[in-house]
C-alpha cells in the first residue's frame, strides 16, 4: 500500500468504527485532522520442559525376605544423569519396614489407638425413636450398639491395625524410582496486544501475518541463549523466561518477534483534539472505551436530553399544580380579586379644608376686625364651619 491508500484505508476505518458509536457525527471522517502510523513488537515464547526426579519406592515383602543393601545411595543420584531400569537395579532390596518398625503393626490412625469409633446410627445418642411392640412410637436404645453410643472400629483391632506399607509382613522390597515428566509453557508480551489479535498462545504463522510481520523465528532443541540471538532479541529472553520447578530443564524453545504497524487516527470533536488507534495490517478498531470523544459526547447528550426530560416533567408537574391550585375555592375567589377592578381603599381623611378655614377665619378675621379675642373667634366658628 501506498502512503496514500494506508491513509485512505485508516480514514475508511476510522469512519467505520465512528458510525458505530454512540452519538456518532453524521459524516466522522469529516472529524479527522491526522494520520500516524507506528510499530509495535510483540514476543512470543513457547517452551518445551522436561522435568526429573527420583524417589523412593517400595511394596511389602515377605516376612521371610532376607534384608539386603540398596548399591547405591539417592543422595548421591543426579536424575538427568541416570537411566530408570539400571537405577531400579541398583537400588532395588529388601528393607525392614519403617513405618511399623518391623513389627507389621500400627495403631490405628481412623480411631487413634482407641479401638471403638462413634455409632453413626445414633449418632452416640444411645436412643433413637422408634415404634415399641404395642406400636406406640417412643425413645428406643439404639439397635447397632445396643445404646452404648459407640461400636468397633472396623479398620483395627483394639486400636492395633495391620501396617499397610509392608501388609503386616515386616519387611518391604524397596527401590529409587526415576519419575520424569514434559509440559510446555508459552509466554507472550505485551499479552493485551496479543489478545487484540484474537491470538492464542501459540499462534501460527500464517494467523500472525494477517496483522503483523514475523521478524524473527528462531527454534533450537534447547534453552535459547543469548549466542543463538543477535543483542536486540535476546532481550525477549529476559522478558518471556519462563518460571521453572525444580528438576526442569527446557528441552525446545522458539522465539517469535512480530512487528506490528499501529495506525492512530487524530480526530476532533468540537475543541478537543482525540486519538483512535487501530491495530496490525487489519486495522482492529479500538476496544470500546468509556473515556472516548463519542462516549463522553453521548454522555453529555444524554445528560442534556435527562435536563430536558427532567425539565418538562417539572414544567408539566408545576402547570398541573397550578391548575389544580387555580381550581381550588379560595384561589378562584383570590384570583377573582386579583381580576377584579383595583378594590377601593378607604379614603384617607381629608384634610382639613384649610382654604375654606381660612376664608372663614378670613371672613371672621374681616367681619372681627383686628385684635386677639377676634381670633379666638375665628378659631371657634372655623370648628363650626366643617363639611357636611
Ligand atoms: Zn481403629
Ligand atoms: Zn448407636
Ligand atoms: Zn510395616
Amino acid at each position: 500500500m501506498t502512503p496514500t491508500d494506508e491513509g485512505q484505508a485508516a480514514r475508511a476505518a476510522f469512519a467505520a468504527w465512528a458510525s458505530q458509536q454512540a452519538a456518532a457525527p453524521r459524516e466522522p471522517a469529516s472529524l479527522v485532522t491526522a494520520v500516524d502510523r507506528s510499530a509495535e513488537y510483540v514476543g512470543m515464547l513457547s517452551t518445551e520442559i522436561a522435568g526429573r526426579r527420583v524417589g523412593w519406592k517400595s511394596v511389602p515383602a515377605n516376612s521371610r525376605a532376607r534384608i539386603s543393601a540398596p548399591r547405591i545411595g539417592i543422595e548421591r543420584i543426579e536424575a538427568w544423569d541416570v537411566e530408570a531400569v539400571s537405577l531400579q537395579q541398583q537400588s532395588d532390596h529388601i528393607a525392614v519396614c519403617d513405618l511399623c518398625a518391623g513389627q507389621g503393626r500400627v495403631s490405628c490412625a481412623s480411631c487413634g489407638g482407641i479401638g471403638k469409633t462413634t455409632c453413626k446410627t445414633c449418632g452416640g445418642q444411645r436412643k433413637m425413636y422408634g415404634y415399641a411392640a404395642n406400636g406406640s412410637r417412643r425413645l428406643l436404645n439404639c439397635t447397632t450398639c445396643r445404646g452404648k453410643g459407640e461400636v468397633d472400629c472396623p479398620d483395627c483391632r483394639r486400636g492395633i491395625a495391620t501396617c499397610h506399607a509392608c501388609a503386616g509382613e515386616g519387611r518391604v522390597q524397596r527401590w529409587i524410582e526415576l519419575e520424569s515428566w514434559h509440559r510446555a509453557l508459552a509466554s507472550v508480551h505485551p499479552e493485551g496486544l496479543a489478545q487484540r489479535f484474537g491470538w492464542s498462545a501459540t499462534p501460527p504463522n500464517d494467523a500472525i501475518v494477517r496483522d503483523g510481520d514475523v521478524v524473527a523465528d528462531v527454534e533450537r532443541p534447547h534453552r535459547l541463549a543469548s549466542t543463538d540471538l543477535d543483542p536486540v532479541l535476546a532481550q525477549w529472553l529476559g522478558v518471556l523466561a519462563p518460571p521453572l520447578a525444580t528438576g526442569e530443564r527446557v528441552a525446545r524453545q522458539r522465539l517469535r518477534v512480530v512487528r506490528l504497524m499501529m495506525t492512530t487516527v487524530g480526530y476532533r470533536v468540537g475543541a478537543q483534539e482525540y486519538g483512535a488507534i487501530f491495530s496490525g495490517k487489519r486495522l482492529l478498531a479500538p476496544p470500546a472505551d468509556p473515556t472516548s470523544a463519542f462516549a463522553r459526547r453521548a454522555a453529555r447528550l444524554r445528560a442534556l436530553l435527562v435536563a430536558l426530560l427532567v425539565g418538562a416533567a417539572l414544567f408539566a408537574i408545576f402547570s398541573l399544580g397550578r391548575g389544580f391550585f387555580y381550581w381550588s375555592v379560595p384561589t378562584l375567589l383570590s384570583i377573582g380579586a386579583l381580576v377584579a377592578p383595583e378594590p377601593v381603599q378607604p379614603p384617607p381623611p381629608p384634610p382639613k379644608p384649610a382654604p375654606l378655614l381660612r376664608d372663614d377665619f378670613d371672613s371672621t378675621l374681616r367681619g372681627a376686625g383686628t385684635g386677639s379675642l377676634g381670633t379666638v373667634r375665628g378659631g371657634a366658628d372655623a370648628e363650626k364651619c366643617e363639611p357636611e
